[in-house]
């Protein structure tokens, strides 16, 4: 595997890499690696003939000081990791390569998508996930990127900056993978008690719980706050949201029909620790 550290040789040796007729996988990560970030590689490595792996952790996509402060990095294991993984190439960044003295941040016109969901208790949080990613895909210029569904909104509005800045990337969905709990891998997990990791379960668990009782005339709002119940009875804080939505733009859905493509999504902190996790309904 080879790292590079600085934008400029990295964007130099892949595009040496182009002009010979290789394809590019691109897997943009924090770091903190586990399972699902290998999974997403594994995603890559089939669909192109070299995959790069980022791991940058990108202060502008953090509101809360907190959470960035306390994010996790073990680089020494991340690395040994992506070498198992036969990753060909690792990008390393420091933030002053991502953002240079003079580097200008664009307003990316999201729309709704911005505000709801995330976007609500989140502020600022989306323009910082885009920033990145404009960053990042202009220096590697890959044929696709992968990504995870766990962070479904995230993909919206990635699709979205795409869209904008008329990026000739594909990108592809990574599915979500769980511990044998049901809970969904995360860096944050390594945050979280032996006793919390056993009651983070319980997010899973409720939106199954919803899932399975959605049928016509059921009260969706009812519904969601038992659920959310759920989770205050588990050991989980508060919530920020449960919310069944639209799969093509996050609107909440008032009225349950069959045959409407839906995903029920969550937020919640169990201790200081905010988890967040989906599912699809087709
Ligand atoms: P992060 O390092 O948290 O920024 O995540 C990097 C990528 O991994 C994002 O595209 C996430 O959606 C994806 N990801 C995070 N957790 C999982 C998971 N449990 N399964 C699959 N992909 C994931």
């Amino acid at each position: 595997m080879i790292i590079f550290k600085k934008a400029r040789d990295l964007a130099q040796h892949l595009k040496t890499l182009k002009l010979k007729g290789k394809t590019l996988g691109f897997v943009p990560t924090m770091g903190a690696l586990h399972e699902g970030h290998l999974s997403l590689i594994q995603i890559s490595k089939a669909h192109s003939d070299i995959s790069v792996v980022s791991i940058f952790v990108n202060p502008t996509q953090f509101n809360d000081k907190e959470d960035f402060d306390k994010y996790p990095i073990t680089t020494e294991t991340d690395l040994e990791l992506l070498e198992r993984q036969a990753v060909e190439i690792l990008f390393l960044p420091s933030v002053e390569e991502i953002y240079p003295t003079g580097y200008q941040a664009n307003n990316y016109e999201l729309g709704a998508l911005e505000n709801v969901l995330e976007g609500s208790f989140r502020p600022g949080h989306f323009q910082g996930v885009c920033q990145v990613l404009d960053r990042l895909l202009s220096i590697t210029q890959p044929d696709l990127m992968v990504m995870g569904q766990k962070d479904y909104q995230q993909i919206m509005v990635v699709k979205k900056m795409i869209e904008l800045t008329d990026k000739p990337v594909q990108l592809i969905i990574g599915p979500t993978l769980r511990d044998q709990s049901g809970l969904a891998k995360s860096s944050r997990n390594t945050r979280l008690t032996p006793e919390q990791k056993t009651q983070a379960k319980a997010l899973f668990q409720s939106l199954n719980y919803v899932r399975d009782h959605l049928k016509v005339g059921v009260d969706l709002e009812k519904l969601t706050r038992q659920a959310a119940n759920q989770l205050l009875a588990n050991g989980f804080l508060r919530f920020d949201y449960f919310s069944v939505c639209r799969q093509g733009d996050l609107t909440p859905i008032r009225e349950y029909q069959p045959g409407l493509s839906l995903i029920i999504l969550v937020a919640a902190y169990i201790g200081n620790v905010r988890l967040i996790d989906n599912i699809l309904v087709s």
